[in-house]
């Protein structure tokens, strides 16, 4: 099989870009692991997030703006193309503080990134009267909230299966039940796949979260990523009572409450403790009070994809040129800035995003 870009892997992140390249006229196969693969695409919290990003890295903050920014529209096509909503709401979102000290601290430092971003940082400071009128349910351990306008948040698994059926639906590939065991580049690239499946291809996109931990080093990349989990907890469904989502608690499209999310250092074990779970719901009855008569219906784990510093990678191979890792922690986020503007970068057009500070070379090995 021939093809410009074989995508290893199929999450929000291979997805996208493979979306992205489909709508260049390229031509895209995206290999997807097994079942039981990690896959933090089906875990995550769904929000679509610019707030404290790249408080030690602007250039992340506005690649996170610019993603925020392409969002409304890249909702519209997929949601035009899969026939089905993605309950993307974009009306900001809310950073709650339990102490007067967290809230100023945290708005000092947003001062120092909007003046950094020009003053494109548009956010503001409720008191708790303010928050009041907007989440009359809100607790009164919470004193304040910082309210960021560019924040918003999707339904994550109706963001992926738009996705899959978008690229799908423009009649290219993606190949489930694909392990990619090698890569070489005698000349092009064959990619070998544990079943006997081979692809050959112009360039390849090594987006495969964890999988990158074992596939990159074949490929020239160092790919130092390892996993963090998360913990999440879902109501049953009720009626609308959380208007914007924040750290703690989001209200997804379909009424349930979404409650997270943990950060914890647990290997490659993406389950469920009873310990971490009834803090995490501590913290979101703190916030809505309400939620202690609500329903759980599934708490599950995940693992987040991190690097060393928390930040992207974005590195062409300098051993396989052609060849590109691509790994985050905010796929979701940045689904639009990958779809849109990636494509560019991958291809070396004119008008490609400035990368540089995303490369893995920034790591000391
Ligand atoms: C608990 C939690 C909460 C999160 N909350 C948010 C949030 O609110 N907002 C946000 O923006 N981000 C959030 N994230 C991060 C976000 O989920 C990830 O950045 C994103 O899902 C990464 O997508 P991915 O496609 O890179 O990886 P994955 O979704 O892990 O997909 C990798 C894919 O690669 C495939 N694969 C692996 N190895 C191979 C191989 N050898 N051959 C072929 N295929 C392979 C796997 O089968 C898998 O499908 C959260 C993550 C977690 C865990």
């Amino acid at each position: 099989m021939d093809t410009d870009y074989a995508i290893i892997g199929g999450g929000v992140v291979g997805l996208s870009i493979a979306w992205g390249l489909l709508k260049r006229g390229k031509h895209v196969v995206v290999l997807d692991g097994e079942d039981g693969s990690f896959r933090a695409s089906r875990g995550n919290f769904g929000l679509v997030w610019v707030q404290s990003k790249g408080l030690n890295q602007p250039r992340y903050a506005e690649w996170c703006q610019q993603s925020a920014a392409a969002r409304r529209a890249l909702a519209d096509e997929l949601g035009e193309v899969s026939g089905r909503s993605l309950g993307f709401e974009q009306d900001g979102g809310y950073d709650f503080h339990f102490s007067d000290e967290s809230l100023e601290e945290t708005v000092a430092k947003y001062e120092v990134l909007k003046t950094k971003l020009d003053g494109n940082y548009p956010f503001e400071v409720l008191g708790r009267n303010a928050l009041r009128r907007e989440e009359p349910e809100i607790g009164d351990a919470v004193v304040g909230a910082i309210l960021h306008h560019q924040d918003g948040h999707v339904n994550p698994l109706h963001l992926l299966q738009a996705l899959a059926q978008s690229v799908l639906r423009l009649g290219r590939k993606v190949l489930t039940g694909k392990t990619v065991t090698s890569v070489n580049n005698p000349s092009g690239f064959l990619v070998k796949c544990s079943e006997g499946e081979m692809v050959t291809a112009d360039k390849v996109v090594l987006s495969a979260g964890l999988g990158a931990v074992d596939l990159g080093p074949m490929m020239g990349f160092r790919a130092p990523v390892s996993p963090l989990r998360g913990q999440n907890i879902i109501t049953e469904k009720l009626p609308r009572f959380i208007n914007r989502p924040s750290l703690y608690a989001r209200q997804v499209n379909e009424g349930g409450v979404q409650i997270g999310v943990s950060t914890e250092k647990s290997g490659f074990d993406d389950g469920v403790t009873v310990d971490t779970l009834a803090a995490i719901a501590a913290k979101a009855l703190e916030v809505y009070p309400c939620l202690k008569r609500a329903q759980v219906v599934r708490t599950w784990g995940a693992l987040r994809i991190m690097s060393p510093d928390g930040l992207r990678i974005y590195q062409e191979s300098r051993d396989m040129p052609g060849a590109f890792l691509v790994t985050c922690n905010s796929g979701v986020s940045l689904a639009a800035a990958h779809a849109r503007f990636l494509p560019d970068w991958l291809e070396g057009a004119d008008t490609a995003p400035d990368l540089e500070v995303f490369r893995e070379d920034r790591f000391a090995f």
